[in-house]
Parts: structure tokens; C-alpha cells; sequence
């Protein structure tokens, strides 16, 4: 098949970042062949009020009117169950995200996992409004004697992830850009009892590089660096068929994270962060053509994350007139993208893809 019809399509976790960055990256949501994204909100100082998911939202709306930017709040002790209350029956925000202090990009302002007890009232509240708990899941490592690194980080976050379900069985949780085996195998143990028609409480987003990286791609290429790191052929593997499956909690969230060039290219504190998305669809649609699974490839780009988040009418309204197609074309990906003020290197700059994506209408 030389065409494919993906209706309207999601990619749940965004960094669009602010200022010139954002003015370079946030048209190429759409370029990429994305409809509907989720924005998220470690920017500097992270977003906590209302005003300020009015004011990002705005910001990105004037950039990319076409596009639909979901917001979220990152969690942390300034937000009340009020606020949370208020944005949500305000259709303001859909999730809040939880960074872990100190594992990725601007997190100083995170959380401990191991105690998510202070935010209890929160969760109650959102398991009531249907707000999406989101969470990078790596566990930050303390002590020495903790003996987490950057390779068993996620794997030993997943017990928070069982206990917050065990204790919030209706709130739905996000596990974000997943990277393990482990994370797979517990996203679908704790959705071992769903039947067809039931809700879905607990998914998982896996990005396009996760599905084409292993550690050797990265220790040598700071392009390839990102948080998570990608992890072994078995990792890998185990994304590749969960991304493929079909299954109802596995969806796209492209984890897009720009950082200009002359931050990737140093020898010291080189920015964690894989940016894709002026090409996401294509990348990701690769993979299943590779593996012969094109056919589940819009319950993955569209349906799964649609349903997951509960999109009403109203916001898929502004997406009815018109569908993204998937061509078979070469597709050369740039070397580097640039408004004069900020250069960025996409992943797999100067490669050809098989695909590329068409905005047509209906
Ligand atoms: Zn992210």
C-alpha cells in the first residue's frame, strides 16, 4: 500500500520550548504530520498557574494556529486541588507531568518518588476530573549505595508506578517514553484484567528514537543523547513490539526535545534531548513497515492516544476537514533547521525515509 489515511494524529509529549526556539520548532508539529500534541511544561520557571498555561497556550496557538496544544502543569508543592479543580472543569489543562528532581532537562524543581504521599490530594482530585498523571519514570539516585545510573533508572522507578496505581486505581497514569523491557512487561501486567469496552487507566508513550536506538548510538553521537537513554537490543526490541502490537495502552508520544547545536556539540554537560518532530509520522512509520505492522500503525499515531486522553468532540471538531496521509516517497531528512537566531540537528540528519507525510482535505 503506497497510501495511507491516518485521520487526525497525536503525538502525546512535546517539548516546544519558549522564545526563538519555539518560533523554529512548534510549526513543525504539523510538518511532521502531527494534528493534536501534548505540550509539556518544564519550561523556565516550570508552569504552575493558570495564567501560565493561558499565556503558553496562547503563545503557541499565535505560532501554529492549525495545530492543537494541549497543556499540563508540572507537579509540584504550588499546585492546590482548587487550581486543579478549576483548570480541569476549564478544559484548560489535560494532564500534570511529574519529573523526578534532577534527571532531565530544567527538573531541579522535581519531586522525590519516593514519597508521593504529599501529593495525595492532588491525585484525588484528578482521579476525580479525569487529569492525566504523566511521569518520567526514572528513579534519581541519592546515595552511592542506591547504586542507580542512567541504565537501571527506569527499572527501579516501576515500583512507584505499581504502588500509585495501587493506590489510585482509577487515576490515569501515563508511564512516559518507556525504554525497557521491564516497563513494557508491567504497562501490560497491570493491564492483564481489562476486557474490550473497559477504561483504560494505565499507558505508556514510547518516542520514534527509542525505537531505532540501543547505547551504542548514543555513547559516541551526542545527537543520539537523550533522557532515558536508550538501552540494549532487547530493550528495543521489546518497544518495537509493543509500539507495533496494536495494544489499546501503547502510544505515541514523541518526546521531541530540541536543544540548539553548540549545546549538544561539548565536552561538558551535554543537553539530554532527541529532537524529531519535523519528521515524527515518517520516522516512526519506518519501523512498521520494517516489521510488516503497517496495518496497526494509526491505532499507534492516532486511535490508541486519542482514546486514552478522552479528546471530546469539540476538540477533534477543528481536525474533521482534513486528514494526514502517509506516502511512500523518499523523504530526506535536513541537516539542520534554522531561523537565523537558533540551529537545531534533527535525528537522522541527512537520511532518506521511506515516507512523508500530506495534509489533504476531507
Ligand atoms: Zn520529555
Amino acid at each position: 500500500m503506497s497510501e495511507i489515511n491516518l485521520g487526525i494524529t497525536a503525538d502525546m509529549h512535546v517539548h516546544l520550548r519558549d522564545g526563538a526556539m519555539s518560533k523554529l520548532i512548534t510549526p513543525t508539529v504539523r510538518s511532521g504530520g502531527i494534528s493534536i500534541c501534548y505540550v509539556m511544561p518544564n519550561l523556565v520557571p516550570p508552569i504552575t498557574t493558570k495564567q501560565q498555561v493561558i499565556n503558553y497556550h496562547k503563545q503557541l496557538n499565535d505560532i501554529a494556529p492549525e495545530t492543537t496544544f494541549l497543556m499540563s502543569f508540572y507537579l509540584s508543592k504550588d499546585l492546590t486541588p482548587e487550581l486543579i479543580s478549576e483548570c480541569a472543569d476549564e478544559g484548560l489543562i489535560h494532564g500534570i507531568k511529574c519529573y523526578p528532581a534532577g534527571v532531565t532537562t530544567n527538573s531541579k524543581y522535581g519531586v522525590d518518588p519516593n514519597d508521593f504521599s504529599q501529593f495525595y490530594p492532588l491525585f484525588e482530585v484528578m482521579e476525580k476530573k479525569g487529569i492525566i498523571l504523566n511521569l518520567h519514570g526514572e528513579k534519581p539516585g541519592i546515595e552511592e549505595k542506591d547504586e542507580i545510573n542512567i541504565i537501571n533508572a527506569e527499572s527501579k522507578f516501576l515500583p512507584a508506578l505499581r504502588k500509585l496505581h495501587s493506590d489510585f486505581p482509577k487515576l490515569k497514569i501515563i508511564l512516559e517514553h518507556t525504554t525497557t523491557s521491564e516497563a513494557i512487561e508491567l504497562v501490560r501486567e497491570l493491564n492483564s484484567d481489562k476486557k474490550e469496552g473497559d477504561d483504560i487507566t494505565i499507558g505508556a508513550t514510547i518516542t520514534a528514537h527509542h525505537l531505532y536506538l540501543i547505547i551504542d548510538n548514543w555513547a559516541s553521537n551526542p545527537i543520539n543523547y537523550c533522557k532515558p537513554v536508550a538501552k540494549f537490543h532487547k530493550d528495543k526490541k521489546a518497544l518495537i513490539d509493543a509500539a507495533t502490537s496494536g495494544e489499546p495502552w501503547f502510544f505515541f508520544g514523541s518526546d521531541s526535545a530540541p536543544h540548539p547545536i553548540h549545546k549538544k556539540q561539548v565536552h561538558v554537560d551535554v543537553c539530554a534531548g532527541v529532537y524529531t518532530q519535523c519528521n515524527s509520522v515518517a520516522y516512526v512509520a519506518e519501523i512498521f513497515d520494517k516489521y510488516n505492522k503497517i496495518e496497526n500503525f494509526k491505532k499507534f499515531i492516532s486511535d490508541n492516544g486519542i482514546k486514552f486522553y478522552d479528546l471530546n468532540e469539540k476538540i477533534l471538531a477543528k481536525h474533521k476537514g482534513e486528514s494526514v496521509w502517509l506516502i511512500e516517497r523518499e523523504n530526506k531528512v535536513p541537516e539542520v533547521i534554522a531561523n537565523g537566531d537558533v540551529e537545531v540537528v534533527p535525528f537522522k540528519a541527512g537520511d532518506e525515509l521511506k515516507y512523508i507525510v500530506e495534509w489533504r482535505k476531507n
